[in-house]
């Protein structure tokens, strides 16, 4: 019987975390955090724009709505607490973590924009040493700054995430799958129409695919299945997931 580290009750297996440190987490429990701490965000965000009002706009004794400072600081407290409980959770999450972005501000803060590969300055990417799937963690300590020649030819070397045959279960996939299969064979582009779940609009794509890769997720699913390569669009490498794309076609030059 596994435990969430959170609550103390037990897993459900479809629905929790195994965690990389041996531990189990409900992912309610990791959204229940995650709100707790937007909500005293929010609380301090206001009291602080409430409180800087009342030194512009004179207030008959409408005080009432600024929070006392002991309130605040409880609620600083408390901020803190939720931070580090988080953070230790996805040092250990088995995918990607939410604060991805701030781990590689801190890196890039601590160390420069610099390839821990070759030491060029350059736009850099973030990495896991030992990748999660071989049971290395989200820890800082894990993490490395790499620039994007070095993350290709490092990506070709360790090819464990490419894939030249279908899975069962991404059955779906199969005719976009051996179309870009084929365009890579014969140097052929592909276009097709492109959504990421932050974007309001498709876009159209032409890409030139190098290979298909399986990243993986944190659904249940276990990885995505995409095609990396040049897209004109971006003048730069890039990963598409098969599952975001619409109207596929195989083009001539
Ligand atoms: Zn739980
Ligand atoms: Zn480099």
């Amino acid at each position: 019987m596994f435990y969430c580290t959170v609550c103390k009750i037990e897993t459900d297996y479809e629905y929790d975390i195994a965690l990389s440190n041996g531990q189990y987490l409900h992912y309610s429990c990791v959204l229940m955090l995650q709100m707790q701490k937007h909500e005293i965000e929010t609380a301090l965000r206001i009291q602080k724009s409430q409180f800087t009002l009342s030194l512009f706009v004179p207030t008959d004794g409408a005080q009432q709505d600024i929070a006392s400072e002991t309130e605040i600081k409880d609620l600083r407290t408390k901020l803190a607490k939720l931070e580090s409980i988080l953070d230790e959770l996805y040092d250990h999450l088995p995918c990607w973590p939410p604060d991805w972005e701030e781990r590689k501000r801190l890196l890039i803060r601590d160390n420069g924009s610099i390839c821990s590969h070759c030491d060029e300055e350059e736009d850099v990417y973030l990495v896991h040493d030992i990748p999660i799937f071989e049971g290395g963690t989200n820890e800082l300590d894990n993490l490395t700054l790499i620039c994007a020649e070095c993350y290709r030819s490092m990506y070709r070397e360790v090819d464990i995430f490419g894939t030249s045959t279908l899975k069962s279960s991404q059955s779906e996939f199969s005719e976009q799958f051996s179309a870009i299969q084929s365009a890579i064979d014969n140097d052929q582009k592909i276009q097709f129409d492109y959504k990421k779940p932050s974007n309001k609009r498709w876009t159209t794509r032409v890409v030139v695919p190098e290979r298909l890769l399986n990243i993986p997720n944190s659904r249940e699913s276990g990885e995505t299945l995409c095609v990396e390569g040049f897209c004109e669009l971006r003048q730069d490498t890039r990963v598409f997931a098969l599952e975001r794309m619409q109207d596929l076609e195989v083009i001539e030059d």
